[in-house]
């Protein structure tokens, strides 16, 4: 055995070399990132402006500010991608001398990143549209919509709401700048609908809002045909970064004081290094597991068609890799899915889980599903009942069918009554429930690493997330928060477990260190 594989039971002078670098490690560890274990990310600017990449305080004087101290408001409705896609925006607009503020009443510029994934989540910027015009000296300000309803809606935007001056989709982002300058210069009728675009969206400087994982783009756009879905033509072609301008990205993340990333995609797994290198998407993940300093790295949203046993393999050999897959179903019943033009069957997605479920650490699993799509009978839905018991999800995100413009469900004829839609959805969520109940109150007794994310007073409770993405609350304190944590659980509910800290325990978690060596739990415990 090599002192590089040595794991649990190394001889003693590999063991005193590995220990020696370990604490070498943590020192670097501890002088970068302050007195704590490992303190993560960073706190707010006064102007509440995270710095992770930029802060309003390390951006470099860019020449001739057109913002010029002017204030921008932005709000976001809809995935993760939407809000790291205004995390970029945030970045563009600073970069250019405007500052952020908490309120739309303090903001020369609004703008509101759109989601038009469901007709619900679609209508929430005409209601804030429809409120701001009522708003009295809101005639100098300047409005913006971005995002998927901006896309969808187009040139239309201006008649349906006059208010509006700059309509952007996300494939027009790269043009943001420019497309600012316009509206800066007066021009008050400003798009950016663009979908012919082999760009993605790479700033200079992005603005991060949530201090402990910071979000990591990989693919844009999507060339899915799915029948329900409007991501293809709200966010055009697929077009993937380059592997090694990722893994750069990893390394100025980990400057930035960040231990946990969050690769998205809306297929994240259709990634393909369009460089020569050509890396798979495996091998991308096992890249960034490998970046010095990183020590979770999740990643969403998998495609069943694009998910391979090596992904699995990689999650096995790099503990860095959370025990976490996201793998959306949609449906139990395979003619359903056959509609849908999701390119899988419903034994062909359980051949996916059984892959994950033979891995060698136990993943958590978690789906989406729609119920009431068109022409699901009863007999249907059964199967996708039947599907939840079969794989035992820790979570699951259930939707009603929304038909959406420019899909093709959008003119199927047997579309299923709202009733029965709503009611499969709580059948749905009832099974789930349960589910979850016991699945979580199975880990009783167990104990896992947790980065605490936060702290509530009132309760003295500190609270944060497993590698599993399982919320759990503790007895702790505020100097918790950005900290990894030991925590077992001693009782547990179908959406959260709760437990005490346990960091003394001797555990014999396998961690990877700064210098690829393996190293047990048990050091960064005692050190
Ligand atoms: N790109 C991912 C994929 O294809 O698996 C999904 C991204 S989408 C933002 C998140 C989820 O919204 C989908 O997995 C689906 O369950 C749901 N969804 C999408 N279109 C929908 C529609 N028209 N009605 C209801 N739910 C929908």
């Amino acid at each position: 055995m090599t002192c590089g594989k040595m794991t649990r039971s190394p001889n003693r002078s590999c063991y005193s070399k590995l220990r020696f670098q370990a604490i070498l490690f943590l020192l670097a560890q501890r002088s970068s990132m302050g007195n704590d274990l490992i303190q993560i990310g960073n706190a707010p600017s006064p102007e509440g402006v995270t710095s992770g990449v930029v802060s309003a305080s390390n951006l470099a004087p860019a020449p001739a500010l057109a913002g010029d101290g002017k204030t921008f408001y932005l709000e976001t409705f809809g995935c993760q991608m939407n809000v790291h896609d205004s995390e970029k925006v945030a970045g563009v607009m600073m970069a250019r001398g405007y500052r952020p503020v908490d309120s739309h009443q303090d903001a020369d510029i609004i703008l509101y990143n759109t989601c038009s994934i469901r007709e619900k989540a679609a209508q929430k910027v005409f209601s804030r549209l429809g409120a701001f015009r009522k708003t009295k000296g809101s005639d100098n300000k300047i409005i913006g919509v971005l995002g998927c309803v901006a896309q969808q809606e187009g040139e239309r935007f201006f008649e349906r709401a006059p208010q509006v001056s700059l309509v952007c989709g996300s494939a027009s982002y790269p043009q943001l700048p420019d497309l600012l300058a316009q509206v800066e210069s007066g021009n008050r009728r400003v798009m950016g609908l663009d979908l012919d675009t082999e760009d993605c969206f790479e700033t200079e400087f992005t603005r991060r809002d949530n201090r402990f994982r910071a979000y990591l783009t990989i693919i844009e756009g999507c060339d899915q045909r799915c029948a329900f879905c409007v991501v293809p033509m709200t966010r055009g072609p697929e077009r993937s970064r380059s592997g090694s301008s990722i893994i750069d990205e990893c390394h100025r993340l980990v400057d930035a004081g960040y231990t946990e990333i969050q690769i998205l995609g809306q297929i994240v797994n259709a990634w393909r290094d369009p460089s020569p290198v050509g890396w798979s998407f495996a091998e991308l993940l096992a890249r960034v597991a490998e970046v010095p300093g990183v020590r979770r790295v999740r990643f969403t949203t998998s495609h069943p068609r694009y998910f391979t046993p090596d992904i699995v393999q990689a999650i096995d050999s790099h503990p860095a890799l959370c025990d976490q897959i996201h793998l959306p179903v949609q449906a139990g019943s395979s003619k359903v899915l056959a509609r849908m033009l999701r390119g899988y069957s419903r034994e062909e997605y359980l051949e996916k889980i059984h892959y994950i479920r033979n891995a060698q650490r136990a993943i958590s699993l978690s789906t989406d599903i729609i119920t009431g799509f068109c022409g699901e009978t009863e007999r249907d839905f059964e199967q996708t009942v039947s599907l939840l018991s079969e794989v035992e999800y820790d979570q699951v995100f259930a939707f009603k069918f929304s038909p959406r413009p420019n899909t093709a469900a959008v003119d199927f004829a047997d579309t299923v009554a709202e009733e029965d839609k709503g009611r499969r959805l709580s059948v749905l969520q009832e099974v789930q429930r349960q589910i979850q109940l016991r699945r979580n109150q199975a880990l009783v007794g167990e104990t896992f690493e947790v980065l605490v994310e936060g702290y509530q007073p009132r309760l003295g409770q500190a609270v944060g997330r497993t590698t599993s993405n399982k919320v759990f609350n503790f007895p702790g304190e505020p100097a918790d928060i950005g900290c990894y944590r030991q925590v077992t659980v001693t009782s547990a509910g179908p959406n959260s477990l709760v437990g005490e800290r346990n960091d003394d325990r001797r555990l014999m978690i396998e961690r990877r260190n700064d210098f690829g060596l393996q190293v047990s739990g048990r050091d960064f415990a005692e050190w």
